[in-house]
């Protein structure tokens, strides 16, 4: 078995990524220099909520392919202090009425929706309709029905569509799916990801109401347990079964709390799914022939950390990225060169497929559920 110390791990780590961005005409820079693109695109963020806010108007800041050019907001009092804060023209403002005249906005490319996940639909199709690229935030939406329509609807206006899938681009993501594609440990066996947090007095109403949300803890955090599982075994399922657990159903009355479920994949490598509002949990391990990956954190904003059952831990030798800024720029480049969609459609209408079978499993007391996905929505860069 070929050792692997830390100086030459890191080494390996950077070979690998600088290889699959050169294969790849990928954009992700990871602190290296990533070539030339004159436009940057400008996007508008629909929602200007605690992510928009929080995460990707500031990523926006540091991108080299994209801007923030445009808002939407149904809160007039934002209008304003987002104009200052980020040098938006009043001409790119709109409000859910006015939306659709975006369409005879040139400055506008992209259109980010990151509202609420049940108003995720109507917003990307009326962004379709106005001729604008698309990124939705994650779940997708609330329903594969739903997803559906969004992917009919930008294929019919001839826009793209992302996911807003931030850990795809990340490194530590990469480097999980190196494992998966180099073998330096062998097959994959047994993947498993918890995902989660403890729900407190702060969280935001609509999270709590199946009709905004679609769903709990399943739908906000789940989908990470999900997606980790899925990159760690470089497969998708072919069956799922699931359980739920209320330890607090005066509290989570509308929508599920604690979710496992078990799956079997494609390639026979068995997986674990955990999710929750009453819980924190933040990792994925995965376990090989001949040893373990583990991230932990594994899919928070970052830095994330990770360690090898050689002792070994993951460590990129180069200044951090922040995840969303490394997330949009590969979208940007996607629209603007063709480079590979890290997040296309597809990909959120599969993760729904997968939410859908569990409650179904859950529904039947736990009943197996097979799954027919085939690759959907798997991204192999
Ligand atoms: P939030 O509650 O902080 O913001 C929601 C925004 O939608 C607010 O600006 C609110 O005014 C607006 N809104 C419009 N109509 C609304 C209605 N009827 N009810 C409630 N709000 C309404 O939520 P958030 O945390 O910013 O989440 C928004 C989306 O982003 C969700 O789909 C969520 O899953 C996703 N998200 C993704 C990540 C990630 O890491 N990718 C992180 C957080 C949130």
């Amino acid at each position: 078995m070929e050792k692997i110390n830390r100086r030459t791990f890191n080494i390996k780590l950077t070979q690998g990524l600088a290889g699959a961005a050169l294969l790849s005409n990928m954009p992700l820079s990871y602190g290296l220099n990533s070539g030339k693109q004159d436009k940057k695109l400008g996007i508008a963020l629909v929602g200007l909520g605690g992510y928009a806010g929080g995460q990707i108007a500031p990523a926006l800041l540091n991108a080299q392919h994209c801007y923030l050019a445009g808002i939407v907001t149904g809160t007039p009092s934002k209008e304003k202090e987002w104009m200052d804060k980020y040098n938006i023209p009043r001409e790119n403002v709109y409000n859910y009425e006015n939306f659709d005249s975006i369409a005879k906005n040139d400055a506008i490319d992209v259109v980010y929706v990151v509202l609420p996940n049940s108003m995720h639909a109507e917003f990307c199709i009326r962004a379709a309709r106005a001729g604008k690229h698309v990124i939705t935030e994650k779940p997708m939406a609330t329903s594969v029905a739903e997803c559906d329509a969004i992917i009919n609807a930008c294929k019919e206006n001839g826009v793209k569509l992302g996911v807003g899938y931030r850990m795809q681009t990340d490194p530590y993501t990469q480097e999980i799916k190196r494992y998966g594609k180099e073998k330096p440990l062998g097959n994959v066996k047994y993947v498993r990801s918890d995902s989660g947090f403890i729900a407190g007095s702060w969280i935001t109403p609509w999270r709590l109401q199946k009709k905004y949300a679609g769903g709990g803890a399943l739908m906000d955090m789940g989908v990470y347990a999900i997606q980790c599982c899925i990159y760690g075994a470089g497969a998708n399922p072919v069956s799922i079964s699931a359980q739920e657990f209320k330890t607090k159903p005066d509290y989570f009355i509308d929508v599920d709390e604690t979710i496992t479920a078990q799956m079997k994949f494609s390639n026979d490598v068995i997986g674990n799914v955990f999710t929750s509002y009453n819980a924190n949990g933040n990792n994925l391990f995965v376990s090989y022939e001949r040893g373990w990956v583990e991230l932990n954190p594994a899919h928070s904003y970052g830095p994330l950390s990770g360690r090898t059952s050689r002792g070994e831990e993951i460590k990129f030798p180069f200044q951090r990225q922040y995840q969303q800024t490394l997330q949009l720029d590969a979208y940007a480049q996607h629209v603007l060169t063709g480079s590979p969609n890290y997040a296309p459609g597809e990909m959120g209408k599969r993760d729904l497929i997968i939410v859908e079978a569990i409650y179904k499993s859950i529904a039947e007391g736990g009943k197996t559920i097979p799954l027919d996905l085939g690759d959907m929505g798997i991204v192999r860069v």
